[in-house]
């Protein structure tokens, strides 16, 4: 007999969410519109403290139109994190533009300032200043913000914040997602809440938002009859998933503590073993958890592997995956100009993310740990 099978991230539902999708059928709002996809975008305003917020179709349709709204077009050069999901960099082809890729630094994982500038600045020196900066919260732990900020600012060259992990997480106490000129939340179903598949724009801009919100929508301008100026999209987020949303939301400072206490359970767990790192919050910021990452040096654990470990969860039917393959390591991406130090490269080689899910139970991580420890001990012996 095999065990369940306990996933990496699961979605996890709370009591109002199917109170909020029959209220949807029960008043016929069964459209990419309608009073939960208000009420949803008030939500996320008011939890991430950002001005105003579009409710999409997805975090990858987010970063689309913002790089839409920056006017990013085809010969155009858009600055990305490498070390990230392809949803981030994907968008800049979409428009035709060239990706430039950026390494990680050590301690957070995330792009790396001293990279960036050096990258921006041989950009300029091309003749090729980058239209956008997309910079990515990876794990749910925030970038090194201040420096990042610095830098943009003093070229200006505008920020995306794609905070498509990290939701719920703060840098100084202000949430991810509402430094840069826009930010992008993911409610994929993988994510740390879950509308089944959507996503947000947000911005202290209401002009930015508007417009997201009119393209998103084909585009239509205002008369009696179909008439369009521009090129439209099909990008809003439906009343139904909006309705889940609502409900996530209310329970999303829930999920977030709970993910935490997966991290801290690792955390502890490993802290007797000398080769074993787990990516852990900043000062002065606050993280998600959304996975718990680690690393893990064979030489110093007996030989142990990375891959080792996960085919050792694989055998109990518990679901661990690598670390994102850098985007410049990327067959679609390679040939793409790339600014790197070896970081991400490293990090893909010894790392992993282990189950993180708000719904994991107790007998779950024990069967974690009793797999875990099984091949780490039975090694380091
Ligand atoms: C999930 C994710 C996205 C894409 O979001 P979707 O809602 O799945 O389109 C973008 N960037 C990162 C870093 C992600 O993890």
């Amino acid at each position: 007999m095999t065990n369940d099978k306990i996933w990496l991230s699961s979605p996890h539902m709370g009591e109002l969410e199917q109170q909020y999708v029959n209220e949807a059928f029960a008043t016929n709002w069964i459209a990419p519109l309608g009073p939960h996809v208000n009420g949803f975008e008030e939500d996320i305003c008011h939890y991430t403290g950002a001005k105003y917020a579009a409710a999409l179709s997805s975090g990858t349709s987010a970063i689309h139109l913002a790089l839409i709204l920056l006017g990013v077009k085809a010969g155009d050069e858009v600055i990305c994190s490498s070390f990230t999901f392809s949803a981030s960099a994907n968008p800049i082809a979409y428009q035709g533009a060239t990706p430039v890729f950026v390494d990680s630094e050590a301690e957070t994982w995330n792009m790396d300032p001293v990279l960036l500038e050096e990258a921006i600045k041989d950009r300029i020196q091309l003749g090729k200043k980058p239209k956008a900066v997309i910079l990515v919260h990876l794990y749910g732990i925030a970038a090194k913000m201040d420096e990042i900020m610095e830098i943009c600012n003093r070229y200006e060259v505008p920020l995306i914040e794609d905070a498509a992990e990290a939701l719920g997480s703060t840098y100084k106490g202000k949430a991810l997602g509402t430094f840069g000129l826009m930010g992008v939340y993911s409610f994929n179903g993988n994510k740390i809440i879950t509308t089944s598949g959507g996503g947000a724009l947000v911005s202290d801009n209401q002009e930015l938002v508007e417009k997201a919100r009119f393209l998103a929508t084909q585009a239509r301008d205002n008369a009696p009859h179909y008439q369009h100026s521009h090129i439209g999209y099909n990008y809003r987020m439906s009343n139904v998933c909006a309705g889940i949303g609502r409900g996530q939301m209310q329970v999303l400072d829930e999920r977030v503590q709970q993910r935490r206490d997966n991290f801290f359970f690792y955390e502890k767990l490993f802290n007797e073993f000398d080769g074993i790192t787990m990516l852990s919050e900043p000062q002065d910021t606050f993280s998600n958890h959304w996975l718990s990452c680690m690393l893990i040096e064979p030489e110093k654990v007996g030989g142990i592997d990375s891959e080792t470990l996960r085919l050792a969860l694989a055998e109990d039917n518990i679901e661990a995956r690598p670390l994102w393959k850098p985007m410049h390591l990327q067959p679609i991406f390679e040939q793409y100009p790339a600014y790197t130090n070896g970081t991400s490269e490293k990090l893909f080689e010894y790392g992993l993310c282990l189950p993180s899910g708000s719904n994991l139970t107790d007998t779950d991580r024990q069967r974690i740990e009793t797999a875990l420890l099984k091949v780490l001990q039975k090694r380091t012996q």
